[in-house]
């Protein structure tokens, strides 16, 4: 077995004993492999290993990857910061969105989604706890960006990405990944048909799992160290 495919089965258990302990169902929390930095050939040893969805955080790295690797047909999730210049890759090449954290952002990559694919699946990426390096709204801004992100045509609003700053102090992450998911309840109870809560990685994927985490995206223990 490929080192890939024995961290894949490391990263599953994980998951498995966290759903467990959380008294949720294993198949509520979705795997996104992250394969930024690592080549095409990584991507097609985790497909091997039975892994379909993929996420990258450099546009034109993983437009590459995504041509290059066709045959597969791979779901492929773009979670890292989205400047103008690069929508109209974005909106031809992947199937969801993670960073979207302005409206104009928004509304670029709807008007520019070929009509032929599916509409792009967007999460609004929420900076919940003010980190200043960050991308991401404000939680108080999230609602207005929602409401305006769910009515535009080739888009699917499905939910909010939450990336907590790496803190020290376990019970810090762990406010943050209850804060994010307050949020998200707030935005489904406000009209909002919501199904995505993406948060947790390699280090804090128990916690955000624990904190109700429907998608965990997941780099290091996958791939190894960048
Ligand atoms: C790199 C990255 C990840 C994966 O992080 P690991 O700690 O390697 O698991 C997840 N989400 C985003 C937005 C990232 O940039």
């Amino acid at each position: 077995m490929s080192v890939i495919a024995e961290n894949l089965q490391r990263v599953q258990a994980r998951l498995q004993v966290a759903c467990q302990e959380a008294g949720r169902d294993l198949a509520s929390v979705r795997l996104l492999a992250v394969s930024k930095t690592f080549d095409a050939d990584a991507v097609r040893q985790a497909h091997a290993a039975g892994q379909m969805a993929f996420g990258e955080n450099y546009i034109q790295e993983g437009v590459d990857k995504i041509q290059a690797l066709q045959d597969l047909h791979l779901e492929w999730h773009c979670i890292g910061p989205i400047q103008s210049n690069k929508t109209r890759l974005v909106a031809a090449h992947f199937d969801w969105v993670h960073s979207v954290d302005r409206l104009k952002t928004a509304e670029r990559l709807s008007t520019q989604r070929p009509t032929t694919l599916a509409p792009l699946q967007v999460c609004i990426q929420v900076n919940m706890d003010g980190g200043e390096n960050k991308s991401g709204v404000l939680p108080d801004q999230a609602l207005a960006l929602a409401q305006a992100v769910a009515v535009l045509p080739n888009l699917q609003l499905r939910g909010i990405m939450s990336i907590p700053e790496p803190y020290d102090d376990a019970a810090r992450t762990r406010a943050v990944h209850a804060q994010a998911h307050a949020l998200w309840l707030h935005l489904k109870s406000q009209g909002l048909s919501l199904d995505t809560l993406s948060m947790g990685m390699t280090a804090d994927l128990e916690a955000a799992v624990h904190a109700g985490s429907t998608l965990v995206r997941v780099g290091t223990a996958i791939f190894g160290r960048r």
